[in-house]
């Protein structure tokens, strides 16, 4: 009998599931999987359903299949699609949207398994074993579904509003993804953008070209932009043993030898005159493993003062976005600063700038009022925040963990949910590797019974 599984949210992150599942489905047992996202096409989330050209990928054709085994999977898909690509290039993130609404479709469904994509959004799950089964999800339509169990997809809160910008009342647009961005900065002259990371780059390079003349103001604590990729975006590949110079769980030094190590490393590839970002690369695969051996106090440490430094690394701008950008400064369009610098002062002058647009980083999952579930279940008290604040509890397998401290093994996430269980969460490698491994836990023979397969689904949704 099949396995349901109910994903919830349909980005990339529920996509690349879908497919993991229906891909384990094959060599172990049949599933039906039950995808419910709002969207009429699943796996364009938030981030690749822009369709402006200037908004790229930030890592290469070569890193983004959705496959772990089978990294040439994308470059295969671009010929086809008739985009033009090698395994250096930077996508469009609209050519990559396609991309992942394509996966679905491309996937041969085991016999005996099934996907449909529901339709919806879900407002709540109970996974008490009541009368509709192992897991109850509740349908913003009132509609129920049965699964064996459900995986929370559900992407990344919007932006908090910040209290000194709403002096600016209407042009202050908190999330700079608002589908009335561009309306809303029509005539705007003098623009600031809060953050000066990727974000802020997308929303300067999409409304430049829209506001003829205006100037741009990017502000951040640190006040400074990513690190850009060489060149050539794929250096060769080196060794650097992170994990051994972690050495001992829990010994106090292990944050310390870990920074050094890459401090180190990054020194002598750039005294030798080679890319330093090789270090990065090579780091990057590590972090988990590094993360689960740090106390609880590193990695508070690390959150506090070594994370933002780390991200300006790892999450880098194209070679060709950093000569725009650098066009872009040295004709005094844009200007980036920290806040205190910019403000100049204890508070913001209002007439200094005309359109104001917030592009901050993740705001915790549990922030209220962003997605009616996980106000329902915090509520419930059916899961809890991390201690770190920006993920949610959650046990080594992904499972949530509720407000008394017990894991539910049916309810497991994927994506930001998982910052704190694990540091590297959110990019398509990391939900790659998250799918494979959930995929193959949902379908392992030890999973409690299978519901009925009449009981899914309920309501009017699309099949
Ligand atoms: C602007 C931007 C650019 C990025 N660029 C890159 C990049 O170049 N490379 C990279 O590796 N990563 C990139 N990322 C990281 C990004 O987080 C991941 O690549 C990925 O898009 C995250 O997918 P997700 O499915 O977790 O979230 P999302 O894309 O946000 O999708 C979540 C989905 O869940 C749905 N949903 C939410 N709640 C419910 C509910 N209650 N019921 C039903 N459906 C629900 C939403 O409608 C949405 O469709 C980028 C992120 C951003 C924000």
């Amino acid at each position: 009998m099949p396995r349901t599984i109910a994903v919830v949210g349909g980005g990339a992150a529920g996509v690349i599931l879908a497919a993991h599942l229906l891909r384990a489905a094959a060599v172990s047992r049949p599933v039906r999987v039950l995808l419910v996202d709002p969207a009429e096409t699943p796996g364009r989330g938030l981030p690749y359903r822009t369709t402006d050209p200037r908004h790229t990928l930030n890592a290469v054709v070569a890193r983004l299949s959705a496959f772990d085994d089978d990294p040439g999977h994308l470059l295969r898909w671009c010929g086809p699609a008739r985009v033009p690509a090698g395994p250096g290039t930077f996508l469009q993130r609209a050519d990559f949207g396609r991309y992942l609404t394509e996966l679905l479709p491309s996937i041969d469904v085991p016999e005996g398994s099934a996907l449909r994509h529901v339709r919806g959004s879900v407002v709540d799950i109970d996974d008490r074993d009541g009368e509709h089964g192992p897991v109850a999800l509740t349908l913003a339509d009132g509609g129920i579904l049965r699964a064996d169990s459900a995986v929370l997809a559900l992407g990344t809160p919007p932006p908090v509003r910040l209290p000194e910008y709403e002096p600016w009342g209407d042009r202050y647009v908190a999330d700079a993804w608002s589908a009335d961005l561009d309306a809303r900065a029509a005539g705007a002259r003098r623009v600031l953008v809060v953050g000066t990371g990727l974000t802020t780059l997308d929303v300067v390079t999409h409304l430049h070209p829209l506001l003829p003349g205006a100037r741009f103001t990017a502000v951040s604590r640190g006040g400074t932009l990513p690190a850009a990729h060489a060149a050539d975006p794929l250096p060769p590949a080196i060794d650097v043993d992170l994990c051994g110079a972690v050495g001992a769980a829990g010994t106090p030094t292990v944050l310390d030898t870990a920074l050094d190590t890459v401090r180190q490393r990054v020194a002598a590839e750039r005294a030798a005159g080679r890319d330093w970002r090789a270090v990065i690369d090579a780091v990057r695969p590590q972090v988990n493993p590094a993360w689960a051996r740090l106390s609880p106090e590193d990695r508070v440490t690390f959150q506090r003062e070594h994370a933002r430094s780390w991200e300006n690394v790892r999450h880098r701008m194209s070679h060709a976005m950093r000569t725009h950008v650098d066009r872009l400064v040295a004709d005094g369009v844009l200007t980036v600063g920290t806040v205190a610098e910019v403000r100049g002062g204890d508070r913001w002058d209002t007439s200094a700038f005309d359109l104001v647009v917030g592009a901050t980083g993740l705001p915790p999952l549990t922030s209220p009022g962003w997605n009616p579930l996980v106000d329902a279940l915090l509520a419930r008290g059916a899961l809890r925040p991390h201690p770190l604040g920006t993920g949610l509890d959650l046990t080594p397998d992904a499972a949530l963990v509720d407000a008394a401290g017990t894991g539910h093994p049916r309810l497991r996430a994927m994506g930001l949910a998982r910052r704190g269980l694990e540091w590297e969460c959110t990019s398509v490698p990391d939900l790659r590797r998250q799918a494979a491994l959930l995929a193959e836990d949902l379908l392992a023979d030890d999973l409690l019974t299978n519901v009925q397969p009449a009981d899914v689904p309920l309501g009017a949704h699309s099949a």
